[in-house]
């Protein structure tokens, strides 16, 4: 039987594979999506989407706690049905990865389940060549082990693009070992709910599972080897968030400490740490944990491990694909193909880089397909770039955490002074009518205003719907509108908005309401 040919083969159905085969597809290209697990990947079935249906559930215990203050009454105590609670997570997985296969067949994306191993690219004028291969994966373990088998099939294509997704990683010493020493996967779908956790890592992963894990009851200890916690945001942001997490019951944040070791016990995990100052762990103060099971949440690695015949020397960068973008360089409106360094093929999404962001993997293929039927003369006009200094980065526990553009801090060392070139207005919640209404007085929106032109450098919200907030602010830095813009928008009364409006006015000496 004769090689199946397709313009365009798409390895791994993710968010940046799945949206990359689509948009690909409705250019006109013939197109096949291979994916060895689900359709949907991390995000769908192990990441965004169910972890969120899970802080649902633990908003909705974390209000019952306070029924009195609601003057509810519901006698005794809330009590909960944890295959449910897991269960219902499951669900929402299942019914979205059922609207990818529906997508797929609408816009005719051949998808071919299983194990894609590239051995050709566009080389000495051969085609990329794909080999299909047979490959049982385990899907409940962190990091989704897969194990190839047989060659099934081989196809042929113009174009390659790979979007497989990325690994989380491992405490040196300490693998996943799907029982004691979990990663996200098993965080989300386990048996049993820990009565203690330990979670190493405080970024975004770390924080929601610590805030899900709690509200259900588990006490928390979230070990940060950095100074602060959501170490990626603005500093009045991670100190509010610290202060706020240290005053509920049940919830120890240890920042400045690294993790040195991790035992297992005959019940739980012993985790050893010891204070961290400057690159160095000062062991003389170590000390030992113990709880019945550790999170791993410090990072992630790009997924590409055999997917390349080695003939073929791919380039990387720092355990990821190496392209024509590099991470955490990028200049507002610079044009990327996300070319790698063998001809024909690209690479796109969590195997490049950072932002590790399921919409930055969604927006990253929409642009490497548009280039790719750009530069063949299918598309008559050459496609937007991503502005990688515009995108939004969310933390989904309460009170949520949602910025866009620059921290303070980045701001500072770059050389800028408070006051000459820039300036900052910041809103409370606790004097914020909606907030109030809605008890949720926690946190604050912070805008950091270009001087003298007044553009939005950064924001930074802490507080309820701040993941939804954040969208008026990437908008208005997107268009580079100015803080007068977002003063003379009128904004609904009483809605959570009004605080950017509010805080955009602090910017410029004119608050309101405070
Ligand atoms: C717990 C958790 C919560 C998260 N929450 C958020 C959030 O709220 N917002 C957000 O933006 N991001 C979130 N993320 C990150 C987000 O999930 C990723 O950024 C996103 O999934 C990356 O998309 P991707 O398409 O690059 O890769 P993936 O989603 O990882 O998809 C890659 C796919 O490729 C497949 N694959 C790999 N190798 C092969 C091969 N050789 N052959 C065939 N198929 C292969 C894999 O099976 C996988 O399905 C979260 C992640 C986790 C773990």
């Amino acid at each position: 039987m004769a090689n199946r040919h397709f313009d365009i083969v798409v390895i791994g159905g993710g968010p940046a594979g799945y949206v990359g085969a689509i948009r690909a597809a409705q250019l006109g290209y013939k197109v096949a999506c291979v994916e060895r697990a689900k359709l949907g990947g991390v995000c769908l079935n192990w990441g965004c989407i169910p972890s969120k249906a899970l802080l649902t559930n633990a908003e909705l215990m974390e209000k019952l706690s306070h029924r009195d203050f609601f003057g509810l009454k519901i006698e005794g105590d809330i009590g909960f049905e944890w295959d449910k609670v897991i269960g219902r997570s499951r669900d929402v997985a299942g019914k979205l990865n059922q609207g990818i296969h529906f997508l797929f067949k609408k816009n005719k994306i051949e998808h071919i389940e299983g194990n894609a191993k590239i051995v050709s690219g566009n080389t000495n004028g051969k085609k990329c060549t794909v080999e299909i291969q047979d490959c049982e994966v385990n899907e409940e373990f962190t990091p989704a082990p897969a194990k190839p088998g047989k060659t099934r099939e081989t196809i042929t294509c113009d174009n390659i693009i790979v979007a497989t997704g990325s690994v989380a990683r491992e405490l040196p010493g300490a693998p996943f070992d799907h029982d004691r020493i979990w990663g996200a996967r098993e965080a989300m779908f386990n048996k049993e709910m820990p009565k203690k956790l330990i979670v190493v890592g405080s970024g975004a992963i770390g924080m929601e599972f610590g805030y899900f894990y709690n509200s259900f009851g588990s006490e928390v200890t979230v070990v940060e080897m950095l100074d602060r916690i959501l170490p990626v945001e603005d500093t009045e942001v991670s100190k509010a968030m610290e202060k706020h997490y240290k005053r509920k019951d049940g919830f120890n944040i240890k920042t400045s400490t690294i993790t040195t070791k991790v035992e297992k016990t005959k019940d739980g995990v012993k985790v050893t740490v010891a204070p961290f100052k400057d690159g160095k762990a000062d062991e003389s103060k170590a000390e030992t944990i113990e709880a019945d099971r550790v999170l791993v949440a410090i990072g992630v690695k790009g997924r590409y491990d055999g997917l390349f015949d080695d003939s073929l020397k791919l380039e990387t960068f720092k355990d990821h694909i190496k392209t024509d973008y590099v991470p955490n360089n990028a200049v507002a409106d610079e044009h990327y193909d996300y070319k790698t360094n063998i001809p024909g093929i690209y690479a796109v999404g969590d195997v490049i880089g950072p932002p590790w962001l399921a919409h930055v993997a969604s927006e990253e293929a929409i642009i490497c397909v548009e280039r790719i039927a750009w530069k063949a003369g299918k598309l008559n006009h050459e496609p937007h770039p991503i502005d990688y200094t515009v995108i939004p980065g969310c933390t989904y526990c309460q009170p949520q955490v949602a910025s866009v553009g620059f921290t303070e801090q980045a701001l500072i060392a770059k050389g800028l002074k408070k006051g000459e070139d820039y300036e900052v207005g910041k809103y409370n919640f606790q004097a914020h009518g909606k907030a109030i209404a809605a008890a949720h007085q926690e946190g604050f929106t912070k805008i950091i205003r270009g001087l003298p032109h007044g553009e939005i450098l950064g924001a930074h919200i802490m507080g309820d719907q701040a993941t939804e907030l954040i969208a008026e602010l990437t908008l208005a830095r997107r268009l580079e509108a100015t803080s007068e813009d977002l003063i003379a928008t009128v904004h609904a009364h009483p809605t959570m908005h009004e605080a950017i409006h509010e805080a955009a006015l602090a910017s410029e000496g004119k608050l309101i309401h405070g």
